[in-house]
Order: C-alpha cells, then sequence, then structure tokens
C-alpha cells in the first residue's frame, strides 16, 4: 500500500543525518509504545553512528525490563549536558515526559495522540496510527536503516502492547505489513508474547485477585467500575505497576463495553483509566477531566469522593455508550 509520505518525515530525516548528538523521551509512567518508540529510534540513529540518550522520568514496566537495550534508559526528572535535538515520542506536551530541561533543544516532537499541542520545531502527528511506533517504522525506512532484529522487535513490542494485543479499532492493514516486517526481520512473536503477558509474579496474580473481587457493575451491567487503594496493593503483596493490563480484563466479558479503574493516589485523589470495545469513544471523558487519550484508551487524574466519583463517571460512561456511532 503506497500512501504519500507526510513532510514532516522529509524534515526529520534531514535533521537526523545532520545532526550527531540526540536525547530520546516520552512521558511518563512509560508504557510498551513509549519503550518500544524510543528504544527503536535509538538503535537505528546508532546505526546512524550517532550519539542518543534516552532518558525517562519513570523506569519500564516490569515486564518489559527483558527487552534489548531496556537497562540502557536513564531515570531521571532532568536532562543536563548539550544536545542536537530532543526526540520526544507520544506526549501531547512536553510536561507529560516529567523530565526538566527539554525545551532547551531542538524539540521533534512525534505522536498519534489526537490533542497534541504542536510544541516541537519539527511537529508530526499521525492519529491514524495504531501505535507510536509505526510512525517510527517509516523513520528508520526513511532513513534507510536495515530492519534489525532490536528495531524490529521494538516496533512489534509497541503495536502488539499498543492495540492491546490486536483489539483497538486503531489496527489497519498497515499495523499488519509492519508487523510482517518485524516478523521477517527475525521477531519472535511467541517469545514477545511471553515475556509481555506471562512473566508475572504471584504478587500481581492475587493483586488481579482483589480487584477483579471487588468489582461493581453499573449502567445495565454494561460499566465495569474498578478500584485500587494502596491498603488493598499492600494486603496482596502487589504493586500499583502490578496492575498493567488489568484494566482490559472485564472487557473479556460479553456484555461489559467500558471499564473505568480508580487508583488512589494520596487521600481523594485519584488516577482514571478508562477502556471501550468498539466504537465507544471515551477520550471525550477523560479530556473532560484535564486527561486525553484514544477512542478505546484514555485517562485522566481526579479528585473527590469515590463514591460520587463512581456515580459521575458511570453516568458519563452510560452517555459515551449511548451516543451515536462516532466516525472512524
Ligand atoms: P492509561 O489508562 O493506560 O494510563 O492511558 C490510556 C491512554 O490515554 C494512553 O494512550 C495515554 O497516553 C492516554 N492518557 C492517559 N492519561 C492521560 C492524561 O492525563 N493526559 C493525556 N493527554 N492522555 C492521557
Ligand atoms: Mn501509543
Amino acid at each position: 500500500m503506497m500512501t504519500t509520505p507526510a513532510p514532516e518525515l522529509g524534515q526529520i530525516v534531514e535533521v537526523v543525518r545532520a545532526r550527531p548528538r540526540f536525547v530520546i523521551s516520552s512521558h511518563a509512567r512509560p508504557d510498551g509504545d513509549s519503550i518500544g518508540s524510543q528504544l527503536a529510534m535509538a538503535y537505528a540513529l546508532r546505526d546512524l553512528g550517532k550519539d542518543v540518550r534516552v532518558i525517562n522520568q519513570d523506569s519500564a514496566p516490569p515486564p518489559i525490563l527483558s527487552f534489548p537495550g531496556v537497562g540502557g534508559i536513564e531515570i531521571a526528572d532532568r536532562v543536563e549536558g548539550s544536545f542536537d535535538a530532543a526526540i520526544i515520542m507520544e506526549c501531547g506536551d512536553l510536561t507529560r515526559t516529567g523530565v526538566a530541561g527539554l525545551e532547551r533543544f531542538f524539540v521533534i516532537n512525534i505522536d498519534h495522540h489526537p490533542g497534541n499541542t504542536a510544541y516541537g520545531q519539527i511537529n508530526w502527528f499521525d492519529s491514524s496510527a495504531a501505535a507510536c511506533a509505526e510512525m517510527v517504522f517509516d523513520i528508520v525506512r526513511a532513513l534507510g536503516v536495515p530492519l534489525s532484529v532490536e528495531i524490529a522487535t521494538h516496533i512489534y513490542l509497541a503495536i502488539l502492547t499498543d492495540t492491546g494485543s490486536f483489539h483497538y479499532s486503531s489496527i489497519s492493514p498497515r499495523t499488519f505489513d509492519i508487523c510482517r516486517e518485524a516478523l521477517e526481520a527475525g521477531v519472535d512473536p511467541v517469545l514477545v508474547a511471553r515475556n509481555v503477558y506471562d512473566s508475572n509474579n504471584m504478587g500481581r496474580l492475587k493483586l488481579f485477585g482483589a480487584v477483579l473481587g471487588a468489582m461493581r457493575i453499573g449502567g445495565s451491567g454494561r460499566i465495569a467500575i474498578v478500584y485500587l487503594d494502596h491498603d488493598m496493593a499492600r494486603d496482596a503483596g502487589g504493586t500499583y505497576e502490578d496492575t498493567e493490563g488489568l484494566i482490559n480484563l472485564p472487557l473479556t466479558v460479553k456484555e461489559i463495553q467500558t471499564v473505568v479503574f480508580f487508583k488512589q493516589i494520596q487521600d481523594n485523589e485519584y488516577r482514571v483509566s478508562m477502556r471501550s470495545k468498539g466504537d465507544i469513544d471515551i477520550s471525550a471523558v477523560a479530556k473532560e477531566y484535564g486527561g486525553g487519550g484514544h477512542r478505546n484508551a484514555a485517562g485522566c487524574n481526579v479528585t473527590g469522593d469515590i463514591e460520587l466519583l463512581r456515580k459521575l463517571f458511570i453516568e458519563k460512561l452510560e452517555r459515551a455508550i449511548e451516543l451515536p456511532e462516532s466516525p472512524a
């Protein structure tokens, strides 16, 4: 499938060719797409002989720690030193990195989330990409860097996780074209899946049990509400990081159309994650509370009484379920 390449792609290639030192960052609490996009890019730049540092505010989620290059990611909330460009992946605005000092550099902003604020000197966003790594794939190709098994593994990891294991409506034929090329480059999809999904600790399983045991159902059986606070995590012997992926489980029930997951930050401050099936768009609900995301996966932070918040989000999600089909 041939489409006209975005003009920003050419600009990125030009800057990469001309400049030697790069810092790559992504959002706080990185996920598979942030890590995969960053490291695929880092490997490609290093192949071209560039000086590359990857700096994030938070470490990669535990299942991703075993992937190549993850150990080389620096964890810091400030970037020191000088670079010829900062490549920012997956961030609607620069503060989402949680890393101070990036604005000092020539910023290349690469993102697939709607609502990107175009904070860079180059801004490339493509909300039709199922993962930011689909865009990185295009950059790697445009740079003429061979698709090494490390680059291909990170691109596949990003797509696998950001599509919810090929569940979300963001998937396109292009997604599978890229995955096919990744496999041809030597990616072992069985090994990637085992590392991502089947490498858990017992605390995580017990925590899943506790959270799902306390799950409530609203919206005439179509909305699942899950909740976690620090006491529950400690009692189960798990951590907040261990909840990665938990939010998708209620959606495995046929009738459940949306899930909202409240995680206590402290006192009555909560991190809210939401998921939905098919055409149900929950990103507007997240945006209403200062967050954002995609049609099927979005999040925000809220403060208030948890019982009232549960009621409020059930109402909002009921409305989202009942809205007429949104355009793809
Ligand atoms: P999660 O529920 O996994 O934290 O986030 C789901 C999706 O929503 C991700 O694509 C993430 O980038 C986006 N998202 C989550 N929280 C926020 C937020 O506070 N602001 C914005 N702009 N996007 C968010
Ligand atoms: Mn993403």
